[in-house]
């Protein structure tokens, strides 16, 4: 057995070495604690070695979440814990917990499409959903649905349009929020359209929008793409309608004074 001295044994000089290398920053912080632990109260060095690994992956783990949360971009607090279901009667809470609590939706490719007035609560329950699934372990971007169609154009200009979609492809579930806001003019080039036909069955699409489908022509080139694009987007889906005063108007109206 080797000497101890200043806790660095000839043994275990290179430890902190070998952890970089192997990218183990966990175990290279909590070895000298828990092997201390361990040469204490004498356990078996299998129990150690699970001891550290446990450790790594557990911290990994979160990492990977903080991670995720980050390049998601949701909107901050907008969860379902804040989120006040007797607001709006018309939407089934067991519902829309059932969705944040499971994964099956988005494991098959399913799109949750929110329809509801401006201020019915249509961006928060979407964001609520996305921090759902951030928790659970999958990837996320929630975008305002005129950026990312803005970015997709200009991949197109330089004939990069399928890249650009590909790469969204590493997103489990993509929140489109505001559908019903983009321009006619930028409907002209149809990426929304390729987007959805690239995703069908794959991968999963929220998307938010003031109108149900009647308004929807102004989001696509022409009225057959219209009809393939919601074609497309109902056939695995879940909706959910919020018709119901503005959140916003009615909390400001509830305030002390009104
Ligand atoms: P929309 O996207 O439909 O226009 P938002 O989700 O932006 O509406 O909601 C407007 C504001 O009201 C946000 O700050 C949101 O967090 C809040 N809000 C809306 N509905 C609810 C609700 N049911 N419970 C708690 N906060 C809500
Ligand atoms: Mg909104």
């Amino acid at each position: 057995m080797s000497t101890a001295t200043g806790g660095m044994t000839i043994h275990t000089a290179q430890l902190p070495a070998m952890l970089t290398q192997l990218r183990l920053p966990t175990i290279a912080r909590l070895w000298p604690a828990i092997t201390e632990a361990a040469d204490r109260e004498s356990w078996p060095a299998a129990r150690t070695l699970s001891a550290l690994l446990e450790h790594e992956i557990a911290e990994r783990a979160q990492r990977r979440t903080a991670r995720h949360l980050l390049e998601a971009r949701l909107p901050v607090g907008k969860t379902v814990e804040a989120f006040d279901f007797a607001a709006v009667p018309s939407l089934s809470k067991a519902r829309v917990m059932a969705l944040a609590e499971g994964d099956a939706w988005l494991t098959r490719g399913a799109n949750i499409l929110l329809f509801g007035p401006p201020g019915a609560g249509k961006t928060h329950l979407a964001a609520a959903l996305g921090h759902a699934m951030v928790d659970a372990g999958y990837r996320v971007l929630f975008t305002r649905t005129t950026d990312l169609v803005q970015h997709l154009q200009a991949a197109r200009q330089d004939l990069k349009l399928a890249s650009a979609i590909e790469k969204l492809d590493k997103y489990h579930l993509l929140i489109l929020d505001d559908l019903s806001y983009v321009q006619k003019s930028q409907a002209e080039t149809s990426v929304i359209f390729e987007l959805i036909a690239a995703r069908y069955e794959r991968r999963s699409l929220l998307i938010t929008a003031n109108q149900p489908f009647g308004a929807w022509d102004a989001i696509f080139p022409d009225p057959a793409m219209t009809v393939a694009a919601i074609d497309r987007l109902v056939h695995h889906s879940i909706i959910l309608e919020m018709n119901t005063d503005s959140y916003r108007r009615k909390s400001a109206e509830a305030r002390p004074g009104r």
